[in-house]
Formats: structure tokens, C-alpha cells, sequence
């Protein structure tokens, strides 16, 4: 995304969606909550959003079907959830979080997911819920100009979260629609622990967006965690050396980092990225587009 291809009115719109869901987020902190608490809600409210690439305004299938993918971790006990191929749960976000707090297992996809989703109360949906006019154009745009699987214009928007609370735990959760047009039930980053979503308080919270294959591939967020513990790195060297590896093997996104000692880390190798940073000084800010 640049300031040419999204007018004022959109920047706006955006800005405004991202501040109210960085508040979402804050507020938990701010009220005592935990880093857990934060991040699900922040991404909940994220889902919920129409303009982002997660639950309602998820983009759609080959198929035109929404599947959809979410993880959450938390660093103070290493606890992961994950969930890939949801079709009817408001909020995937939740859905890991349940299968986190309440099951036996981490990842759990498709059908399987949504009956664990039920038998937990985990509110479901329409799929209809998750459909939007735009989302619909972009991928009717993708098949008549055969795009390639990354095209920045149609792919991004992803959400994520990390935060870091009152007792210095951290925690982070990611929600995506994926790619659009993606097919053979092809599964990104986003869900999968250690690649776009990773939690340790001895390093710190990462939740990524971007081409999920080389994030998969170099495990974008455990190798940010990885070098923050063991090569004693900062959150924005680690986020920064990780990400020109997965510009090296082809690929482009970005990352968001928030370490037990309150440093956090924003890096991103595409034009723009939709971002927000609070703290407990009264900083909130978002943006959109980068630097250059
Ligand atoms: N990383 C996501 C995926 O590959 C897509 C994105 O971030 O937009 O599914």
C-alpha cells in the first residue's frame, strides 16, 4: 500500500480502525489484564473490522469460500492455540485461545476446529458473515489478470498483536484470511508457532504478515525470539536481520515485536504496513505507509 493507491478517505478509515483496536488492546493493559488479554482482544477487534484481511473482510478462496487462520501464545508458559480452515467462527482469534486454554492439543484445522469450537462455545457465524464487495472484486481482479500469488495490492492485511503487561509477561496472536486465491487448502504462517506467531518471555512476542511461504521457511517468528535470547540482539536488529533473510529467499512483509523489557520493534520490507504502538506513558500512534 503507498499514498497513491489509497486515498484520503481510506487512510482515515484505516487509521481510525487500527487506533480503535490499538485501544482495544490498551485497555486491557491499562485495567490490569494480562498480555494475553490484550492481544485478543486488539485482534478480535481487528477480525470484526471489515478492512483487514482477518474474519469479517477475510479474503476469499479460488473458490470464493473465506477460510480462515489464527494463533495465540503466551510467553510466560510457552501455551500455544492455532486454528487453520475456519468457515464459521466469528472469531478465529477466540478459537485459539480456546484450543490453548481448553484441549489437549495446539493446531486443530477445518471441520475438526469448528466442532471443538462448538463444544466450547465459541460463537459461530454465516459464512456470509465474513464476505465483502471488495474482497470480491479483488479476487475476480486476481483471476482476470492472472496476479501472481503476492501481489502487494490484493494480499496484505493480515492482523496481529504483541504486548507486554504490568508483570512483564508478553504475548502474541495473528488472524488471517491468507492469500487470495489460494487453493488445495493452502495453509500461511499466521497459524503455524514458530513461523508467523511466537511467544517467550525470555525474548519476546512477534506476529508477522507477509509471504507465508518464506516465513515459513526461515520460521520468521521463533528465529526473531532465537536471536534476541541467545545472540543478545535487540528486537529491531533481530526483527530487521530476519526479515532481509526472507528478502534473500524471495519474500516480503513485516513484523512487529515487543520484548518482557517493554522494547518493541516495527520493520516491515513492503512500501506500507497498517501499525499502531500505545504504551503506559500515553503514547498511542498508528500509521500506515513507510518512511520512504
Ligand atoms: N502471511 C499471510 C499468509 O501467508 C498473508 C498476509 O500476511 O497477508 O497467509
Amino acid at each position: 500500500m503507498t499514498r497513491d493507491t489509497m486515498d484520503a478517505a481510506a487512510t482515515a478509515e484505516h487509521e481510525a480502525a487500527l487506533a480503535a483496536a490499538l485501544e482495544a488492546g490498551a485497555a486491557v493493559l491499562r485495567g490490569g489484564g494480562s498480555a494475553l488479554d490484550a492481544v485478543t482482544a486488539a485482534v478480535a477487534a481487528l477480525e470484526d473490522d471489515p478492512h483487514f484481511n482477518a474474519g469479517r473482510g477475510a479474503v476469499f478462496t479460488y473458490h470464493g469460500t473465506n477460510e480462515l487462520d489464527a494463533a495465540v501464545m503466551d510467553g510466560a508458559t510457552r501455551a500455544a492455540g492455532a486454528v487453520a480452515g475456519i468457515t464459521h467462527t466469528k472469531n478465529p482469534v477466540r478459537l485459539a485461545r480456546a484450543v490453548m486454554e481448553h484441549g489437549p492439543h495446539v493446531f486443530l484445522s477445518g471441520a475438526g476446529a469448528e466442532d471443538f469450537a462448538r463444544d466450547h462455545g465459541v460463537e459461530q457465524v454465516d459464512p456470509d458473515w465474513f464476505a465483502t464487495p471488495e474482497r470480491w472484486r479483488q479476487l475476480e481482479e486476481m483471476k482476470s489478470k492472472s496476479l501472481g500469488w503476492f501481489d502487494a495490492d490484493l494480499k496484505y492485511g493480515t492482523v496481529g498483536a504483541v504486548a507486554v503487561d504490568g508483570e512483564g509477561h508478553v504475548a502474541a496472536a495473528t488472524s488471517t484470511g491468507g492469500l487470495t486465491g489460494k487453493r488445495w487448502g493452502r495453509i500461511g504462517d499466521s497459524p503455524l508457532i514458530g513461523a508467523g506467531t511466537y511467544a517467550d518471555d525470555r525474548a519476546g512476542a512477534v506476529s508477522c504478515t507477509g509471504s507465508g511461504e518464506q516465513f515459513i521457511r526461515a520460521g520468521v517468528a521463533h528465529e526473531i525470539c532465537a536471536r534476541i535470547r541467545l545472540a543478545g540482539e535487540s528486537a529491531q536488529a533481530a526483527a530487521d536481520a530476519v526479515l532481509a533473510e526472507v528478502g534473500a529467499m524471495g519474500g516480503v512483509g513485516g513484523v512487529i515485536v515487543a520484548t518482557p523489557a517493554g522494547d518493541t520493534a516495527i520493520a516491515f520490507t513492503t512500501p506500507g504496513m497498517f501499525r499502531g504502538r500505545a504504551d503506559y506513558s500515553g503514547v498511542s500512534e498508528v500509521a500506515i505507509f513507510g518512511v520512504h
